[in-house]
């Protein structure tokens, strides 16, 4: 695996595996890697011929500074997760190497999401999404991959780079990844790295209670019902939701009754402890 920490050293050497006509994958990252990130790289691996991962955390999604502060930084552990797992290329760029004027003069995006951002994230974690977009946009502009790796863990964030490509016709294609769980269903993510085993134990119900309300929407429930008994489930064992909301899969707008024929998907967010969780499910 070759490491870059310069944008300018990675795009000389991405320009030539171009030339060899290579397809370059891209899987971004915030590090403290897990099976989930490395799902990913899999993904890429057998759908392209040159992969990069980059590890950045990135100060302008994080609407709480506690948060990044506390964000798990294990850069040693994920280079070694990364040359087990074959992958081609690490790019590890500091912080001005993304934000050369600063990080306190961010440009915003002036894409119309139609909403899209505001909803759930969006509405607990004010400018979250405009710090995404903004990171993505930039990054893909480095790399300049044919395709993009995103989990759908992360579901809300995988649609609105999803539109942003379309909006700014960006050449790239994005590959939407299923979630990748603990044995005991939690979803997997670098943040569990900050709950001891009683907590992680508990936060399984956080997928445990998606499945029921899946079972529960198949046989018919309403959905007041349905998040009610889901809400219960979690106060019941100590976990803090946020939000739980049963929305259509494309815009993330709320639903009324089921309506045959049309995706839906379940979203969560809660608080085991001090840690921000979040998972979905689709239901139908
Ligand atoms: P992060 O490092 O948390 O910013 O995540 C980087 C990428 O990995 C995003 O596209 C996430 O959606 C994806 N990802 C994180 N956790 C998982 C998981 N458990 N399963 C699949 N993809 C994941």
């Amino acid at each position: 695996m070759i490491l870059f920490k310069s944008s300018s050293d990675l795009q000389t050497f991405l320009t030539n595996e171009r030339r060899k006509n290579k397809k370059i994958g891209y899987i971004p990252t915030m590090g403290a890697l897990h099976h989930g990130h490395l799902s990913l790289i899999r993904r890429s691996q057998e759908e392209t011929q040159t992969s990069v991962c980059s590890i950045f955390v990135n100060p302008t999604q994080f609407n709480e500074l506690n948060d990044l502060e506390k964000y798990p930084r294990v850069p040693a552990k994920d280079i070694e997760l990364l040359e087990k797992v074959g992958c081609d290329v690490l790019f590890m760029p500091a912080i001005e190497e993304i934000y050369p004027e600063g990080i306190g003069h961010v440009a915003k995006s002036n894409i119309d999401l139609q909403g899209l951002d505001q909803r759930l994230e969006g509405a607990f974690r004010p400018g979250h999404f405009q710090g995404v977009l903004q990171v993505v946009e930039r990054l893909l502009n480095i790399v300049g991959p044919g395709k993009l790796f995103m989990g759908q863990k992360d579901f809300q964030q995988f649609l609105i780079i999803r539109e942003m490509i379309r909006l700014l016709h960006l050449p790239v294609e994005i590959v939407a990844c299923p979630i990748v769980r603990e044995k005991n269903g939690l979803a997997m993510s670098s943040r569990n790295l900050r709950m001891d085993s009683d907590e992680k134990a508990i936060a399984s119900q956080i997928f445990k209670g998606l499945k029921k309300a899946k079972k529960a929407w198949q046989a018919g429930a309403g959905i007041e019902l349905i998040r009610d008994q889901y809400l219960q489930r979690l106060e019941k064992v100590g976990i803090r939701p946020e939000y739980f909301e049963i929305v259509d899969y494309h815009l993330l707008q709320p639903i009324g009754q089921p309506e045959p024929g049309k995706q839906v998907i379940a979203c969560v967010a809660t608080w085991v402890g001090s840690v921000r969780l979040i998972d979905n499910l689709q239901l139908q």
